[in-house]
């Protein structure tokens, strides 16, 4: 009994090498665009598509760093904390209408934080930058990062949109 199951293992050997080796052939051939980092905010196209050197050109260093770096500014570092007018909040890098003025709540946490985006104003992604899951925010129109979203906000959504200043700006109404 034991030679011919001896033999069947050491016959399977040989396809299940070449399957192996098929597997390597394949893995050296695929882009390696989910080893490289980058969230999958950065890999998808937005409507508004500028190249780094043009985005360089339109932002400040700082707004470059946190809208196309996923950078985070320093916390109460940006004076939209301490923004409390009616008004609209502005993407920085394309002036897509991110959050009104009524959702805006004071966290505590140094950002500027709200409860509700505007319909369609921005996208999330999972980022893993700190080694954990965190639902990264964007821009729905031009990708740029704005910051996070986490389920300790108030009511009625309960939720809390953690978000750089440095990348909005304010408009008042
Ligand atoms: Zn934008």
């Amino acid at each position: 009994m034991s030679t011919p199951a001896h033999s069947a293992r050491t016959l399977s050997l040989a396809p299940a090498r070449r399957q192996f080796l098929r597997w390597l052939a394949i893995g050296a051939a695929m882009p390696l665009a989910s080893a490289c980092g980058g969230s999958e905010a950065s890999a998808k196209s937005f409507p508004i598509a500028y190249s780094e050197a043009e985005w360089r050109r339109r932002l400040t260093p700082a707004q470059f760093a946190v809208l196309r770096e996923e950078d985070t500014e320093r916390p109460g570092s940006s004076p939209l904390n301490h923004e409390k007018r009616k008004g609209t909040f502005l993407c920085a890098g394309c002036t897509n209408e991110l959050f009104a003025s009524a959702t805006k709540f004071d966290s505590g946490t140094g950002w500027p934080s709200f409860w509700k985006p505007l319909p369609g104003a921005v996208g999330s992604s999972t980022d893993y930058a700190l080694g954990y899951p965190r639902t990264e925010v964007h821009c729905a129109d031009c990708g740029g990062h704005l910051g996070h979203v986490f389920d300790d906000g108030p009511a009625p959504t309960g939720k809390r949109y953690c978000m750089n200043g440095v990348a909005m700006t304010f408009r008042p109404s």
